[in-house]
């Protein structure tokens, strides 16, 4: 068994976590509801109760460093299971900001399509694919992957090949400037 150095304690960490997400995660009292509801505990290399773990006991490196944060696919299981009414998805969104800020992330592909994602949304005030595909696809350096699914999807009516702006676009881009500028500040 690992024992834990007392001195690695980060207390800021905790303070920041509980701070930003805004739960109070010294209420977790380790009882896994949050794990064995989570559908991709499977592929994590952390369980989520042991990400609330580590968190209590300060461990920045190894919390801002797993895999899970950036596999939770926030459905909300978690939170919803937690008998001490922590929201244990805010937590994990929360975490995956401060690896950003940090420059800990561990799966550049999962933050890369979130990226390519909002950017869509930015420029269209609304999702276009077929941009978001062949964009995240160029940005991975596999320009051609699932090209061949292009024809099918398209043909059947399901994707637009060119994009279609909402109305008020420039309104949506204001909330991306206005977020930027705030977090600049
Ligand atoms: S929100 Fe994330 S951690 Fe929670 S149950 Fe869903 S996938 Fe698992
Ligand atoms: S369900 Fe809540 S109390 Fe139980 S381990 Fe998960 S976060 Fe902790």
């Amino acid at each position: 068994m690992e024992i834990l150095d007392l001195g690695s304690i980060d207390r800021h960490f905790i303070r920041a976590v509980e701070e930003e997400s805004g739960q109070d995660v010294s209420h977790c009292y380790q009882c896994g509801n949050c794990t064995a509801g989570c559908p991709l505990s499977f592929a994590y290399d952390i369980p989520v109760h042991q990400i609330m773990r580590l968190i209590q006991l300060g461990q920045k490196e190894k919390v801002l460093r797993s895999h899970a944060i950036w596999l939770c696919a926030t459905c909300e299981t978690c939170t919803t299971r937690c008998p001490c009414e922590v929201d244990v998805a805010r937590v994990m969104d929360t975490l995956r900001i401060m690896a950003r800020r940090e420059g800990t992330v561990s799966e550049e592909g999962v933050r890369r399509f979130y990226d390519t994602f909002l950017d869509s949304v930015k420029r269209h005030g609304r999702l276009y694919e077929v941009g978001l595909l062949m964009r995240y696809n160029l940005l991975s350096g596999r320009p051609f992957a699932d090209a061949d699914l292009g024809p099918k999807v398209l043909g059947k009516g399901k994707l637009h090949f060119l994009p279609e702006n909402i109305k008020g676009v420039e309104a949506i881009k204001g909330i991306f400037d206005r977020f930027a500028k705030k977090r600049g500040a």
